[in-house]
C-alpha cells in the first residue's frame, strides 16, 4: 500500500497506460481520479476500481478545456481530497508527413499533450503548494528524446513536455513539489494500434517489420514494453521511494532506441 491516504489523477484514464496507472494505484491505496474526454467510459473504469476495493471517482474532462479540467480538479478535491500526485498522460498520435499536415491537427495534438498537460499541472499545484507536497508526472515518450519521421505534431509536443517537466521541478521544488517524465516506448494500445499500419503505409515496409524494429530491444518474450511495465514506473515515481528524483525523465523502452 505505498499510496495508503493518497489522492491522484490520472487524465486518459480510460484506456491504455492511464487506465493501467489509475488501477495500480488504487491497489496500492490511493483514491484515484479516473478523467477522460470519454466521461462514459471513464466512469466504467472507476466502477471497475470500486468493484475490485479501490476507491475512484470518474470525470469527463477535456483536458485542453482550462474551465473543464478547473471545475474536474475542484470536484476531486471535495470528493476525494487534495491531490498529491497528478498524472498528465492523456493523448493522440496522428502520423503524417508534414508538407501535407494539416495545421489544425498539429495543433490539436500540441494541445492534448503540451496544452493539457499545463492546463493540469497549474490547477493540481494550486491543491499542492498550500500543503507542500506533490509528485507531478508526464506521460512523455520515447519522442521526447529522439525524433522520427511522420510525427511532426507528436515528436515535437513530447519534447515540449520535457521541457515543462524540467520547468516544474525547478519553480515546484520551492513549494515541496517533485516533477518526473516517464518515456515509455510502444505499448499495445489503442494508440498504437493505429500507428503501426499508418506507419507501415508511411515507410513502405510491412506492419511486420514495423514491429520488428520496435522490438529489437526486447529479448525477455519478443513483446512490446507491457501496461505493467509503465504503470510500475509511475508507481515508483508517486510514491516514497523517489523522493529523491525530480527534473527527471525515465525512459521504459526495453532498449527502443538506446538499442
Ligand atoms: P490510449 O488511446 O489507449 O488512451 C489515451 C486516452 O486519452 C483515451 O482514453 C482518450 O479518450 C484520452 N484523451 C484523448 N484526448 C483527450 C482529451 N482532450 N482530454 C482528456 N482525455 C483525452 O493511448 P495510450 O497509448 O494509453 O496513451 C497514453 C499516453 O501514453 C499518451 O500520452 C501517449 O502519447 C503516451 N505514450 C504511449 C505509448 C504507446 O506505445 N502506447 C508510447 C509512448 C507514450
Amino acid at each position: 500500500m505505498q499510496l495508503r491516504d493518497r489522492v491522484a489523477v490520472v487524465s486518459g484514464a480510460a484506456s491504455g497506460i492511464g487506465r493501467a496507472i489509475a488501477e495500480l494505484y488504487a491497489r496500492e491505496g490511493a483514491a484515484v481520479a479516473v478523467a477522460d474526454l470519454d466521461g462514459a467510459k471513464a466512469a466504467a473504469a472507476a466502477t471497475a476500481i470500486e468493484a475490485a476495493g479501490g476507491r475512484a471517482l470518474g470525470l469527463a474532462m477535456d483536458v485542453t478545456d482550462e474551465a473543464a479540467v478547473d471545475d474536474g480538479m475542484r470536484e476531486i478535491e471535495r470528493t476525494l481530497g487534495p491531490v498529491d500526485v497528478m498524472v498528465a498522460n492523456a493523448g493522440i498520435q496522428i502520423v503524417h508527413p508534414i508538407e501535407d499536415f494539416p495545421y489544425k491537427e498539429f495543433r490539436r495534438v500540441v494541445d492534448i499533450h503540451l496544452g493539457g498537460s499545463f492546463l493540469l499541472t497549474k490547477a493540481a499545484v494550486r491543491q499542492m503548494y498550500p500543503r507542500r507536497r506533490g509528485s507531478l508526472i508526464y506521460m512523455g515518450s520515447v519522442h521526447s528524446h529522439e525524433a522520427s519521421p511522420l510525427k511532426s505534431a507528436y515528436v515535437a509536443a513530447k519534447h515540449a513536455v520535457l521541457g515543462l517537466a524540467r520547468v516544474m521541478a525547478k519553480e515546484g521544488g520551492p513549494h515541496g513539489v517533485r516533477s518526473n517524465v516517464i518515456c515509455p516506448g510502444f505499448v499495445r494500445t489503442p494508440l498504437v494500434e493505429k500507428q503501426i499500419p499508418e506507419q507501415a503505409r508511411d515507410l513502405g515496409i510491412s506492419e511486420e517489420e514495423v514491429v520488428s524494429r520496435v522490438m529489437l530491444g526486447r529479448t525477455v518474450d519478443g513483446e512490446f514494453t507491457t501496461l505493467d511495465d509503465v504503470a510500475a514506473v509511475a508507481l515508483f515515481l508517486a510514491a516514497f521511494p523517489s523522493a529523491a528524483l525530480t527534473g527527471q525523465s525515465i525512459t521504459a523502452s526495453h532498449g527502443w532506441y538506446t538499442a
